[in-house]
């Protein structure tokens, strides 16, 4: 028989969320059975000490000054961990581009991070948390020793090559540009008045639903483009616009094509979708 591959889980700079995320994994005890766990900060394993592992799943974010952990320099330990691994999930946006916290491991947000040279063995899942099934993909694939398609910054394509806006609900809504008027409603997009960055983050929040059941645009609540370099951005809730013009407009569209078609759409009217909105604002 195989032995279990070995599997060592370090918390950095973070605030644990990517640990909960996964623990609401529904077949979570079925997925820890096929690994030998040899240390997690929150899930009963051995105590800790520094050795090789098959999976390190890196949490958080760095810290170049001293930062301690398990009385270690925390830039160190996980360069010792980062060597003596075979292949290194990086867990979390904070983990990936430094997120809220400080710096990432392979990306300190747009330039290259402290561990850039070992980007080979490093899968990169961005998310703020990753949602729980993003997590079980990449650790099931690596149990079974399949090929994980990456793109150019180490995500899985699986799952960040579409944009969290494929999937909403509210899609006719953004084509026909009719505006959602508040948080919480069921009518209309969120783009324009409340700030929603899907058009332009990579996630699949709504083909792969939270809680099986929902997303923030499902709910009323704009995406925050969680899974991106500059996350947290200033005005969250607040789409920057320039004489009317989104700074940023979907990904793959050029400015004037985007204008074109936000001008048609607008002129042209859906009744249909406009009585909804306003039945739903009475
Ligand atoms: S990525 Fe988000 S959820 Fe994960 S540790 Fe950082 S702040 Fe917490
Ligand atoms: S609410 Fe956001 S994700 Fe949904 S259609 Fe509008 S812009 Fe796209």
């Amino acid at each position: 028989m195989h032995s279990k591959p070995k599997v060592f889980w370090i918390d950095a700079v973070g605030c644990n969320g990517c640990s909960h995320s996964f623990f609401n994994y529904p077949e979570i005890k079925e997925l820890l059975n096929k690994v030998e766990l040899l240390y997690h900060p929150l899930l009963p394993s051995p105590e800790f000490k520094v050795q090789k592992s098959d999976i390190l799943i890196i949490e958080g974010a760095l810290k170049t000054t001293y930062f301690p952990r398990l009385d270690f320099n925390l830039v160190e330990l996980i360069s010792e961990l980062v060597k003596l691994s075979k292949k290194v999930i990086l867990l979390g946006t904070c983990s990936v581009y430094g997120g809220m916290f400080g710096e990432g491991v392979l990306f300190n947000k747009q330039k290259e991070g402290k561990f850039f040279e070992f980007k080979e063995k490093m899968i990169a899942l961005p998310g703020c948390p990753p949602h729980p099934e993003w997590i079980a993909y990449v650790i099931e694939m690596l149990v079974e020793n399949k090929n994980i398609l990456l793109d150019k910054e180490n995500r899985p394509k699986e799952i960040y090559s579409y944009t969290s806006h494929m999937g909403c609900l509210r899609n006719e809504y953004f084509e026909w540009k009719i505006d959602a008027l508040d948080f919480g409603t069921k009518e209309g997009c969120l783009f324009y008045l409340q700030g929603c960055q899907g058009p332009f983050t990579h996630s699949s929040c709504n083909r792969i639903l939270w809680n099986e059941v929902n997303s923030k645009p499902r709910a009323g609540t704009p995406c925050f483009g969680c899974t991106e370099k500059e996350f947290p951005k200033k005005n969250l809730f607040k789409t920057e616009t320039f004489m009317g013009i989104p700074a940023d407009i979907p990904l793959g569209v050029s400015k004037r094509a985007y204008l074109t078609i936000a001008g048609i759409a607008k002129s042209l009217k859906n009744d249909r979708l406009n009585k909804r909105l306003i039945d739903e604002n009475n």
